[in-house]
Formats: structure tokens, C-alpha cells, sequence
């Protein structure tokens, strides 16, 4: 794929950040528990949040291939840091697409600036995969709504300043189509949060979100009531080519280093890049690696042409996550004892993308986006059936 002179040089910016002030200090700031914020401005005052994010509100008004170039550059250098990059472009997507011009205004160019990290509310305890099986209630009252309810399961729970939350505005019996999105900004009086111990990605956090009798004013809504999955869910089919080059990008940075190791190391008299029982698998992992790359660039690019990508998103959202855990699992093994030592990098990266195995929907879920795309509805109708 060729990059245009201005994909380059914003590549070129986010490279520079990403080895210079990422990856030497990735182990050690996986043992904070939050994200500096000067290190999101900083972040912000490159340019390098939500890229593709509309120019009248601080973005670049780049292209989605761009803004997933930019989050693989910065994922290679920092797994947990990117997550910053992920939600910036998805939410700043969807405020953009959906809010009223004065909210959009109001938090995209923060989003963009580093200022604030939005949070997205959706999964509840019940669960994450029947997404539309929601309980949290927003009850119109007047001039607002009121929000009762829990999500669960939050990235940045307890560091997000607002959240895009899904809520029933309907009844139960409707599903899908009485469910109505709200920008819900975290400091009003009825909210409260908790943090889970996680196995990876500490400077995010996870955790939940309770809102007792949350009072929002109504042109808080994003997209018309009962419409928050068909209009806002939109954005997801973008979401999930990131978080899988996220997942690539972590994978190249084993892989890169093992290749460096097997120069290095000797066993039986010479370095091991003379076995090709040590160079063979990683040639693989080089080879699905790009594969996987590839298809999520052809993924953005459909996106970016206003073509369906809906299929080819799913593919990479289950692709990317499994064969970077399976690249770095090869990594680690390939560094022997050293490998098996947490002052390596492959044990921390082979947690990270393992949550992104589950976090935006999981393999099973995207087979089941992929055969729907394929034979329609029939691939889904069990599941409606057995509610
Ligand atoms: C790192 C991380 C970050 C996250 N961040 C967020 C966030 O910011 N916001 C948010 O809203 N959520 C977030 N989540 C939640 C995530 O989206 C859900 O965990 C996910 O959608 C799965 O839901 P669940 O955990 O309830 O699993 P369940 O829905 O209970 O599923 C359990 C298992 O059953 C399988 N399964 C379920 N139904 C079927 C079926 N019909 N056929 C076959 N298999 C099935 C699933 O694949 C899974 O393996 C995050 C999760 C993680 C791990």
C-alpha cells in the first residue's frame, strides 16, 4: 500500500514518539495505575488523537486508514497508551456524528487535545455479547433523563471525565430498537465508580460505573430515542480494524526483537537464525502478521470509500487479537528462559492483547457478525428465538 506524503509524515511524527518516549519506559509504566494526563496533552499537541476527527473541532480531518496507522505506531511502543487513540477516534466518531453541535464542540476538541478520555458505556453484569439485552433505565423527565443502572466491565472507569452510556429508553421486549446513547459526563452527583484487579493494561483500568438516579439534561442524546444501536453502533465496525492493529503492532515489536535475539544467541555452536526450526515459525508469524495487517487496512479503506466493511471487520477483530497472542507466545518461547521472565516484554504484551481477545466482542461473536453478513439473519435467528 502506498502512503500519501501526508499519511508519512504523521506516521513519521507518531514513530518517533512511540519509540522515543514509549517503548523504553512501556515495562515500568505498566506498574502505574493511571495515565499521566500531561502525557495525553502531549499526545494531543502532536496531533496525534482522533486524526480523523473533523477539523472544525481541533482533528485532522485524516482518514480512517490514517487514524490506523497512527494507533499502530503508537501500539508498537505502548500497548495500554493506544487504547487512548482507540476511544479517541470511536467516541470522538460518534459525538461528532451524533451530539448536537454545541456538545460536539465542547468534548471532541477536548478528546482531540488530550483533555479528556471518554469513556464507552455498554456491556452491563448480565453481559457483553447479547449487547442489546441492556437494563440500564434512562427514564425522560422534563428536560432530561434520568439514568438508574449499571455498566460493567469499563475501560478508564475510574478515569474517564464522561462516557457515551447505552440505555433503555424503551421496554425490555424491544431489544435493539429501545435503546437510545447519552454523553453522560462522570462528575454529576448519583454516579459512582469501582476498578477490577486486571490481569494487563493498568494504566487504563477497568472497572464499573453505577448511576443512582443520574440527572442529564436531554439534549444529551446522541441520534433520535430508541436509535442509539442502529444509528451510533456504527462506529464499531471502525473500532474493531484498530483494536486489531493495536494487536498487530504489539506482535511486531516481538517479533522484531526475537529476530535481533536469534542473530545473537548461540546454541550448539552457532547463532539460532542458522536453524531454520527457529526461523521457520517466525517467518510464519511474519507472514499472518501481515496478512492480518493487510486485511485491516483493506477494511479502513472500505471505510473510507463508504463501502460495507462490516464483514471484513469482524474477520480482523477475531484475526488480530488471536494470531498476535500466538506471534508473541512463539516470541517468548523463542527466548528461552529469558523468555519466562517479566523482565521481558513478551509476557506483559501476551496479556495485553489476550483482553483485547475479549474486550470489543469476542471471536465468537465476530463469526457470528461474519455468517450473519454472509446467509443473513438465519445465522442469528437462534439466538432471537430462544429469548
Ligand atoms: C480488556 C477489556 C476492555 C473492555 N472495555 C470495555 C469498555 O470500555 N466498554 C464496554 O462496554 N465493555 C468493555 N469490555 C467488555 C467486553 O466488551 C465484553 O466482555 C465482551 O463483549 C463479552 O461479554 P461478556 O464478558 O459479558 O461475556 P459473555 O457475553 O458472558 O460471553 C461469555 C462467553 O460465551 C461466549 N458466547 C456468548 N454468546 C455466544 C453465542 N451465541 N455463541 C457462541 N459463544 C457465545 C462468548 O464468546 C464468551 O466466550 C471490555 C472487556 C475487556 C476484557
Amino acid at each position: 500500500m502506498l502512503l500519501t506524503e501526508d499519511q508519512q509524515a504523521l506516521r513519521d511524527v507518531a514513530r518517533r514518539f512511540s519509540r522515543e518516549k514509549l517503548l523504553p519506559r512501556h515495562q515500568a509504566r505498566d506498574k502505574e495505575s493511571i495515565i499521566e494526563r500531561s502525557f495525553l496533552r502531549e499526545m494531543g499537541s502532536l496531533g496525534l488523537i482522533g486524526v480523523d476527527l473533523p477539523e472544525e473541532y481541533g482533528g485532522l480531518g485524516a482518514s480512517s486508514l490514517t487514524a490506523g496507522l497512527i494507533i499502530e505506531e503508537l501500539a508498537y511502543g505502548d500497548f495500554s497508551v493506544s487504547y487512548v487513540q482507540l476511544l479517541g477516534s470511536l467516541m470522538g466518531s460518534i459525538i461528532a456524528r451524533n451530539a448536537n453541535p454545541e456538545l460536539a464542540s465542547e468534548w471532541v476538541s477536548k478528546i482531540i487535545a488530550g483533555e479528556a478520555i471518554m469513556g464507552l458505556g455498554l456491556t452491563e453484569p448480565r453481559g457483553g455479547s447479547d449487547a442489546a439485552n441492556l437494563l440500564l433505565k434512562a427514564r425522560r423527565e422534563g428536560d432530561e433523563y434520568v439514568l438508574n443502572g449499571e455498566k460493567s466491565s469499563i475501560s478508564f472507569s475510574d478515569q474517564a471525565d464522561a462516557m457515551v452510556v447505552f440505555a433503555r429508553t424503551g421496554k425490555p421486549e424491544d431489544g435493539a430498537r429501545g435503546v437510545s446513547a447519552f454523553l453522560v459526563p462522570l462528575t454529576l452527583p448519583g454516579v459512582q465508580r469501582t476498578r477490577s484487579s486486571d490481569v494487563a493494561s493498568h494504566i487504563v483500568g477497568r472497572g464499573s460505573v453505577f448511576f443512582d438516579d443520574v440527572r442529564i439534561p436531554a439534549d444529551h442524546r446522541l441520534g433520535d430515542e430508541g436509535k442509539g444501536f442502529t444509528q451510533v453502533m456504527q462506529g464499531f465496525d471502525f473500532s474493531r480494524a484498530l483494536i486489531a492493529l493495536q494487536c498487530v503492532a504489539a506482535a511486531q515489536a516481538s517479533l522484531d526483537e526475537t529476530w535481533e535475539y536469534v542473530k545473537e544467541r548461540e546454541a550448539f555452536g552457532a547463532p539460532l537464525a542458522q536453524y531454520q526450526g527457529v526461523t521457520f515459525p517466525l517467518v510464519e508469524c511474519e507472514a499472518l502478521i501481515a496478512a492480518t495487517r493487510q486485511l485491516c487496512y483493506h477494511a479502513l479503506e472500505l471505510r473510507d470509500a463508504g463501502q460495507p466493511h462490516t464483514a471484513e471487520a469482524a474477520m480482523v477483530k477475531w484475526m488480530g487479537p488471536k494470531t498476535a497472542f500466538d506471534t508473541i507466545h512463539q516470541c517468548l518461547l523463542t527466548f528461552g528462559h529469558y523468555g519466562w521472565s517479566t523482565d521481558l516484554p513478551h509476557q506483559q504484551r501476551l496479556r495485553e492483547v489476550m483482553g483485547l481477545e475479549i474486550g470489543d466482542g469476542t471471536a465468537q461473536v465476530m463469526k457470528l457478525i461474519v455468517a450473519r453478513e454472509r446467509v443473513g439473519r438465519i445465522a442469528v435467528q437462534y439466538l432471537q428465538e430462544k429469548k
